[in-house]
């Protein structure tokens, strides 16, 4: 069987969450770390490549889209999805614009629809500007993003300056109107010699009439959101066994390198419930990793164990001023990730990990590939199942990037793995 849609994401967390909303549309998801070698599972309809190209120069960036390309189309893909993220992080150089561009010369593709409006997380756009929440995506805190500053919430102006071709945009008015309004609007824009509309959507109602519109659109482009209108095209709804995964087994661990505010509270919320926890302290990484596991090893019998090194500003900014930023960061993520295989390789199968850099380096500590989408514990937090040279047998993992998730996202994780979907 050949795959229906594939997806090519800017980054990891983003390219979990893009495929855990295909899930929930109806879609057998499977996520790749990078271009897979092989071919896909014969049973996925949608391969979403994980790719780490959203602040790379613009021109690696499109280099990796294109291989992804070729790999979603040499496997049957019939339509492209470009995944970026909802608050549309970008520099003045890209890097969606110059990939989306690349993209449709690849595909012969003249018009394609940008739109980061995912509804569910309260990212809407509206007359083509972007709002997080109640405010402006340049109120929201993303004018201060170290990599990514947005300090335009206008997308049409935003994406204008990434592209070489006219950005257009198709409002609320004619989105509300449904499919034929949408078609015509599109066909319009192409004749005035638009070839990148964004798109507004205030609900999952809009995304849904745009998403009726794509049919037959080789590319697409947006945040996650977009992907809740599409698997319909196929003729696919919503329905259990797309995020049917194996049974879980093993024992239960948590890792958590992040310091988010969301974090915090579920770290302290499992302490508080009398989880067994051990804090790691930045500044004596020295033994650090074989202690976490001599101290996790006699206690995984009984119960999820969490090592963290999830800390709060003030601990994190003199552990910053001691070592630099990036050095800390690095050194973190190392002795987490290698706490992490060293809990695999004690025989944790049901593996939770909180941060978006600390589930990087986790993945790649494990050496997995490949990631079999499962069903959501909160929005844009899937169980994914995996195999790996460290667990042959299949590992359940769960990737939380920082502010997802309730307080007591641990415990209800693994409830969850308790009861047969
Ligand atoms: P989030 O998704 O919350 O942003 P990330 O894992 O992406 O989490 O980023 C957190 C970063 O902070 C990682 O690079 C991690 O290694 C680093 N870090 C974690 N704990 C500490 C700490 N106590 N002091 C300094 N840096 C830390």
């Amino acid at each position: 069987m050949t795959i229906k849609l594939g997806c090519i994401a800017d980054d990891f967390t983003g390219a979990t969450d893009l495929a855990s909303n295909l899930v929930r549309a109806g879609m057998r998801a499977v996520q790749a770390i990078g271009v897979p070698d092989g071919a896909p599972p014969d049973d996925a309809d949608t391969v979403v490549v994980a790719l780490k190209s959203r602040t790379i120069p613009a021109a690696d960036a499109v280099a990796q889209s294109l291989d992804a390309l070729r790999w979603l189309r040499a496997h049957g893909a019939e339509q492209i999805y470009f995944k970026y993220c909802s608050t549309f992080d970008s520099t003045p150089a890209g890097n969606i614009g110059p990939v989306a561009e690349a993209l449709m010369q690849a595909l012969g593709c003249p018009f394609t629809i940008a739109t980061p409006a995912f509804p569910d997380n309260r990212r809407t756009v509206f007359k083509g500007h972007l709002f997080v929440g109640d405010v402006l995506l340049n109120e929201s805190g993303m004018q201060h993003h170290p990599l990514t500053p947005m300090t335009d919430p206008n997308l049409v102006r935003v994406l204008q300056a990434q592209c070489r071709g006219r950005v257009g945009l198709i409002d609320h008015r004619t989105v509300a109107k449904g499919a034929p309004a949408i078609h015509e609007r599109m066909a319009e824009l192409q004749q005035a010699g638009v070839s990148i509309a964004i798109v507004d959507a205030l609900s999952n109602d809009d995304l849904v009439r745009l998403g009726k519109a794509l049919a037959g659109l080789p590319l697409v482009t947006g945040g996650s959101g977009v992907a809740i209108g599409l698997p319909q095209n196929w003729g696919m709804a919503r329905k259990r066994s797309a995020e049917a995964l194996p049974a879980a087994h093993g024992r239960r661990a948590i890792v958590s390198g992040s310091c988010s505010a969301a974090t915090h509270r579920q770290v302290a919320a499992f302490i508080a419930a009398g989880g067994a926890a051990r804090a790691l302290d930045p500044l004596k990484l020295d033994d650090a990793v074989d202690t976490a596991l001599a101290w996790a090893a006699p206690r995984l019998a009984d119960g999820p164990v969490l090592v963290y090194s999830t800390a709060d500003a003030a601990q994190v900014k003199a552990v910053q001023g001691r070592l630099g930023a990036a050095h800390a960061g690095e050194m973190v993520e190392a002795a987490l990730s290698r706490i992490a295989r060293g809990l695999v390789d004690l025989g944790a199968r049901q593996l939770l990990v909180a941060g978006g850099e600390t589930s990087g380096a986790c993945v790649q500590a494990l050496a997995i590939k490949q990631l079999r989408i499962g069903p959501h514990i909160d929005p844009g937090v899937p169980w994914c199942h995996a195999t790996s040279a460290a667990a042959p047998d299949g590992l359940h993992v769960a990737l939380k990037s920082g502010n997802f998730g309730t307080d007591d996202f641990f415990m209800k994780a693994f409830a969850m793995l308790d009861r047969p979907h």
